[in-house]
């Protein structure tokens, strides 16, 4: 994995007297991206991080910054935003997708379809990186401080219920970088199982939405399938649990900027919240920053990708027995995996149209119960 020299940006213009520091709810991806973006814009900055640190829901697993929907190279917007890449991080250009049949199919992609990094309180980890450059352009951290949203500026306390779970292993293998995905919806109902090595280090994990009370049974036989597939001796590991929220955001400015996963900023359709977390941390920097509407940019910048995500998953839930075959079979036609993805993500007006209807289901909840997803009580235990 390539760790970048830690980059500090450059301008930090002296903080104004006369306006007030602001104070951010939480140290995850959002808060950070958003306290280095107001630095830059010359304003002071508090952080609130409930936890004794940064990244502690993480113990240094894989995750993937995610390259394909949006057409700028995610490590660029990153740059032009000021944020310092000093996390480690590898451009991923080979995925392995096995269809429910168990059939392989290799992709190569010239243009990385995205940033394999590590998530954690360790030195190169993601959220330590955004940590170590907001502490150098002056930003206050405070550890083991809640901060109700009704105190905060920006909120990004991350998710607040539970949509979705993540169950994971992290373990050393020496084994062959890979990336590996599985789509059997048997196995991980409305969700998919992963297994990613670098450096002798592999993540196996899965992320479902519903069925949680069998959360065990299901993760046992993701470990199965993948010790037979990728023909891997898989030990005993502590597992960890974590969930996802998916909902979107509406409403005008009153209260806090709610940014990354506590604003519903989410891909619902593979869980990729990075990169949607990073955008709209940067965003509610910049709306409070120049005093204008958040509420206003989020619906004209975000809104239509949150609506496509919402479209996609539907769709992914309605026919989830065919739609991992036809994924891969669409996505070897196209003969660009990357193309093939963003199409996936791209705002057209049938989607979104479609979208604002769902919508009106999924917040009074019916649309959760005709998808039969997140009715199930959660089941977390190891
Ligand atoms: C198993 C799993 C795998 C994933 N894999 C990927 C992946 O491969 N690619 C991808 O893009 N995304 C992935 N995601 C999603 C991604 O991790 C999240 O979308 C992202 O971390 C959201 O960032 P955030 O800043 O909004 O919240 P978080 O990262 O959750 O950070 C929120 C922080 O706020 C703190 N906090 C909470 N409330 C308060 C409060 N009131 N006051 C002060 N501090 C508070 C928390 O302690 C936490 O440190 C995955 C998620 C899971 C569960």
């Amino acid at each position: 994995m390539t760790t970048p020299k830690p980059e500090v940006p450059r301008e930090t213009p002296a903080a104004s007297a006369a306006q007030p520091c602001v104070r951010v709810a939480g140290a995850g991806p959002a808060g950070l991206a958003a306290a280095i973006r107001l630095r830059l814009l010359g304003r002071d900055v508090e952080v609130h991080e409930s936890s004794d640190r940064v990244g502690s829901r993480w113990c240094g697993g894989f995750q993937v910054l995610e390259n394909f929907s949006e057409e700028e190279d995610i490590l660029e917007f990153l740059k032009r935003s000021g944020v310092p890449v000093g996390f480690r991080n590898r451009p991923v250009h080979r995925v392995r997708l096995w269809d429910p049949k168990g059939i392989p199919t290799d992709f190569e992609s010239p243009v990385s379809l995205g940033y394999c990094v590590t998530r954690g309180s360790e030195p190169g980890d993601l959220d330590h990186s955004l940590w170590e450059a907001a502490k150098a352009l002056g930003v206050n951290v405070r550890f083991g401080s809640h901060l109700p949203a009704s105190e905060a500026d920006i909120y990004a306390g991350g998710p607040r219920r539970v949509d979705g779970i993540g169950r994971e292993i992290i373990f050393d293998a020496p084994l062959e970088d890979r990336m590996s995905v599985l789509l059997d919806p048997r196995l991980s109902p409305g969700g998919y199982a992963y297994f990613f090595v670098f450096d002798g280090r592999a993540t196996l994990g899965m992320a479902i939405v519903r069925d949680f009370k069998n959360t065990n049974r299901h993760f046992e036989e993701v470990q199965r399938r993948f010790a037979d597939l990728e023909k891997v001796e898989i030990p005993r590991a502590q597992a960890t649990n974590h969930h996802v929220n998916f909902f979107v955001q509406h409403g005008a400015d009153s209260g806090p900027f709610f940014a990354g996963e506590a604003g519903g900023f989410q891909d619902y359709l593979f869980g990729f919240g990075m990169r949607f977390a990073l955008e709209s941390g940067i965003l509610a920097a910049q709306s409070v920053a120049s005093g204008g509407s958040y509420a206003n940019r989020r619906d004209r910048m975000l809104l239509p990708k949150q609506r496509i995500c919402l479209f996609n998953r539907f769709a992914y839930e309605k026919a989830e027995n065919w739609i991992p075959g036809y994924f891969v079979r669409e996505a070897v036609r196209s003969g660009d995996l990357r193309k093939y993805l963003r199409s996936w993500y791209e705002p057209r007006g049938i989607k979104i149209m479609a979208a604002r209807m769902m919508e009106r289901f999924w917040r009074r909840g019916n649309f959760r119960k005709n998808v039969r997803s997140l009715c199930e009580s959660p089941h977390t235990s190891n």
